[in-house]
């Protein structure tokens, strides 16, 4: 209403506390007043914001005629100025800069299931931001939790019974839920026409509902609109490196475990994009690295032509700054939202593509081949037309609205000219009558001015008022003098008025009419962004590669990981240059190789096992995403899924014991796991006492070894695990070095073979800061521990006689302490499948422990 929103009765009432503004009513005389509350037009984003962050939904009415116009109007409702919901903003339907993170998308999902969750499901995902969906069918509810982990939807459509499943499968995130509506049957054949136009085949039916329900339902949020759909496409699970959730946060893929901070993530160490495409596009290759070796060659060779011409790459990386995000500014194009300005931005990015693409051209004579990398092909369509059509009608700086005009050029169109020039010679005019009055009336102070509410005017001062003519039309006293009006003023006026009036309707249709021609363009804008996007995360690529010392990974088919020299790409940048210690690392999951296929990591807290077993599952992670990697050499054998399992401390509380947690999700990889996958334990079994742990931790080895036989990395304090190295035939030891010196400990950060000598737990203890008396009398408790080098059983009341403090200690139980060889053998003994084994088995496993027990 003017150039207010105003929201009415509960809705009023609901929303001034939120919003912090006044709650007042439309007419407070009579008894029972309309609770209103209303914000100011031009100031509506930040109040959008905050009611969506708030859960609400709001819908958007606007006027659809002038005052003027309702007043003409005859008939029913004449006078009432018609109005109308234009759009609503929800968690999934954003659409303004304000709202949106330039470097990640904002999708609207729907879940259809097969039948009861957890189970088959099939999900769709529609940005209307950016004009991406994309359909994905799981086959199983953990990849569909892994995909919306990955997506991170902010508004999922689902029947009533998935939001159980939901709400605790994307318990961190927290997306708003809505029910699925029952989409028309135009819709159900419009989605099964996108996706065979977008080469996504024929989809299942849940598949086609989900699709059509997202559809329907951003369609609803933009009345009279038909909303870009660029590509349906569909994103297959079992072509990518899945990471499933716990891995994303585990390995800090997308933000920090500790806080949630995009500073400290593997995509803020390879963030060197210039474009909000380009940091979105990197955010879904880091979130979805692929399987197909000719598309991860694609990409890995770009790269290496980028390398190579440093000069050429800082040229390109420039241009690219000029590049507004054409993906986001196209879709806002083509639900009529996009802003003067904002056509502006995107004459600015396409004036800046033909420099870009010198810049390529450059680079291809440069190279021998005479030949681009397919990945940083810019296209052939550089949309020249539509940026001639922007710069012919747009003025160089356009205004942020429509509403005060001043879009077009002089120049541009005729009719726009004839009105501009109207209302010049009217402004002129009046200057003439000011002139001619002053010569007339001798007053020369004399001067016409100009208010909203007279419109035109002459004001003479007090001194000069015996002056004034008969003619003259006294309308206002001010303060120093008097102001008139004439009927000469008035009529220049009108003229001024409607020529200035029409000058802006013509104005506005212009604009209009320019928008919608960008509009009906829109799938070439959002190709050509695309391209811009891929040749930005590329370029990003490589400069991280150069500036980081990557190289470019060998990708194979067998199940191997052979890292030389590699580094951990956040660990080291955290650091001062040159202060993390490389490692180099092999494992490979063949049949009857000659290499572990499973390290059991152990040494000292602090000492780097964490750090070196992510950094393999990094260098893992980005190899197959298309980049380089943080080594001197990488031959990464493809993977399918990547598992991680972090110890207890690091675990957010999740309604469930830590413990729990932990078993639960080394069930999960137990079960998920293939001999194509990578999994990474760091400290299995520590959340329960010790001799159930380490059984446990033992079992899980032998089943990873055995029964799945992919490549792992354990890392552990359980040094009787190290006993397993030999029994096994695919377990190797090694152990992150320290060096040791009058107690104090240096860490040396380099990974050596065989198992460590010890725990350094207590050395640790004393880094930390443990008071003295602590860390002696735990050194006293491990002596003695130690003592007893036989290490049978022996009674805990001698282990634990009166301390120094002479402090009584009770003593009873039956817990014992044993040497760790000892303890390895016997849990070996438990767990030995003599049934399973033939006596020549026998024979050699009792020989192999006697030998290790008499070494
Ligand atoms: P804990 O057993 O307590 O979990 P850890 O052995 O897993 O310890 P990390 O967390 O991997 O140890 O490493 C501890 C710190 O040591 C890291 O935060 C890092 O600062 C440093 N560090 C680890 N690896 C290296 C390395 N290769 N070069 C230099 N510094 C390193």
């Amino acid at each position: 209403m003017g150039d207010f929103y105003e929201m009415f009765f509960e809705d009023a009432v609901a929303v001034a506390p939120v919003l912090d503004i006044a709650l007042t009513s439309r007419d407070k005389g009579v008894d029972d007043p309309v609770p209103m509350a209303g914000v100011p037009y031009h100031a509506i984003g930040g109040y959008l914001r905050t009611l969506v962050e708030r859960g609400f939904k709001v819908a958007i009415c606007e006027q659809l005629e002038s005052p003027e116009d309702a007043k003409r109007r005859k008939g029913p409702g004449a006078k009432i100025v018609r109005r109308d919901v234009v759009r609503v903003v929800t968690p999934g339907a954003l659409l303004d800069e304000e709202h949106l993170r330039g470097e990640e998308p904002n999708y609207l999902a729907a879940v259809v299931a097969d039948g009861e969750m957890p189970g088959p499901c099939s999900l769709a995902c529609y940005d209307l931001s950016t004009s991406d969906f994309v359909v994905v069918r799981a086959t199983e509810a953990h990849v569909a939790r892994a995909e919306l982990c990955r997506l991170l939807p902010k508004e999922i459509l689902a029947e009533p019974a998935v939001h159980a499943w939901l709400r605790q499968a994307m318990a961190v995130e927290q997306p708003r839920l809505e029910p699925l509506g029952a989409p028309s049957a135009a819709t159900v054949a419009r989605v099964r026409e996108l996706a065979r136009e977008g080469g996504a085949g024929a989809l299942e039916d849940a598949t086609v509902r989900a699709a059509a329900a997202v559809l329907a339902y951003a369609e609803a949020t933009q009345p009279g609109q038909t909303l870009l759909v660029h590509r349906l496409r569909r994103h297959d699970p079992a072509a990518h490196l899945v990471l499933d959730e716990t891995s994303l946060r585990n390995l800090e893929v997308f933000r920090t475990h500790r806080d949630g901070a995009r500073r400290g993530s593997l995509l803020w160490a390879l963030d060197a994009t210039r474009t909000a495409m380009g940091a979105r596009l990197l955010r879904a290759w880091l979130g979805a690295p692929v399987r197909d070796r000719k598309l991860i060659a694609a990409r890995h060779d770009a790269i290496g032509a980028l390398v190579g011409e440093p000069k050429v790459r800082a040229k390109l990386q420039s241009q690219l700054r000029d590049v507004r995000d054409v993906i986001r500014l196209t879709a806002r194009a083509r639900l009529g939202t996009a802003t003067p300005r904002e056509l502006g931005a995107l004459r600015g990015s396409l004036v800046a593509v033909p420099e870009l693409q010198r810049t390529l051209a450059d680079l291809k004579k440069r190279r021998t081949d005479r030949m681009l990398p397919e990945a940083i092909e810019l296209g052939d369509d550089l949309l020249a037309d539509v940026r001639d059509d922007l710069a012919a009608l747009l003025v160089d700086e356009p205004p942020a609205g429509t509403r005060e005009g001043g879009m077009i050029r002089d120049g541009a169109d005729g009719p726009l000219d004839e009105q501009r020039r109207l209302a010049a010679g009217g402004r002129e005019a009046l200057a003439a009558i000011e002139t001619r009055e002053r010569e007339r009336t001798l007053i020369p102070t004399l001067k016409v001015q100009h208010n909203r509410v007279f419109g035109y005017y002459l004001e003479v001062s007090r001194g000069h008022l015996s002056k004034v003519p008969p003619d003259w039309v006294r309308k206002q006293t001010i303060a120093g003098g008097e102001r008139f009006v004439t009927e000469e003023l008035a009529e220049h006026e009108a003229r001024v008025l409607s020529a200035n009036e029409r000058a802006l309707l013509r104005e506005q249709e212009l604009f209009a009419a320019l928008r919608s021609r960008v509009s009906a363009q829109a799938e070439r804008l959002v190709t050509l962004g695309e391209h811009i996007a891929g040749i930005d995360v590329l370029a990003g690529l490589a400069d991280i590669a150069q500036a980081h010392d990557y190289v470019r990974p060998e990708i194979s088919d067998e199940p191997v990981l052979q890292i030389e020299g590699g580094r951990h790409p956040v660990v080291e940048r955290m650091l001062e240059i040159g202060r993390f210690v490389p490692n180099d690392m092999v494992i490979a999951a063949g049949a009857g190789g000659q290499i572990a296929r499973l390290w059991v990591i152990t040494g000292p807290n602090m000492g780097g096992k964490s750090t070196v077993i992510r950094q393999a599952a990094l260098i893992t992670i980005l190899a197959h995403a298309g980049s380089w990697v943080p080594a001197k050499r990488a031959v990464v054998g493809l993977c399918d899924r990547v598992f991680t399992r972090v110890g207890a401390a690091d675990d957010l509380g999740r309604g469930e014991s830590t413990f729990m947690v932990e078993m639960r999700e080394t069930a999960q990889i137990l079960e998920r796991a293939s001999a194509r996958s990578l999994v990474l334990l760091d400290e299995v079994g520590r959340g329960t006492s010790t001799f159930d742990g380490l059984s446990l931790a033992w079992a899980i080895v032998e089943h990873l070894h055995d029964q799945i036989g992919c490549r792992t990395l354990f890392a552990t304090h359980y040094h009787e695990l190290c006993a397993l190295e030999g029994v096994l035939p695919g377990v190797k030891n090694v152990h992150v070095a320290v060096h040791e010196d009058r107690g104090r400990i240096v860490f040396l950060h380099q990974l050596a073979p065989g198992p460590a000598g010890r725990s350094y737990g207590i050395a640790v203890g004393r880094l930390a800061g443990l008071p003295g008396r602590v860390l002696r009398r735990a050194t006293r408790i491990l002596e003695r521990l130690e003592a007893d080098p036989t290490g049978t059983a022996r009674p805990q009341l001698e282990l634990f006689a009166p301390s120094a403090s002479g402090v009584q200690h009770s003593g009873t139980g039956p817990a014992t302490a044993t040497d760790p060889l000892a303890a390895a053998l016997a849990v070996a003994l438990a767990g030995l499948d003599l049934d399973g084994m033939s006596p020549r088995d026998a024979h050699g496993w009792l020989l192999d422990w006697a030998e290790r027990l008499r070494r």
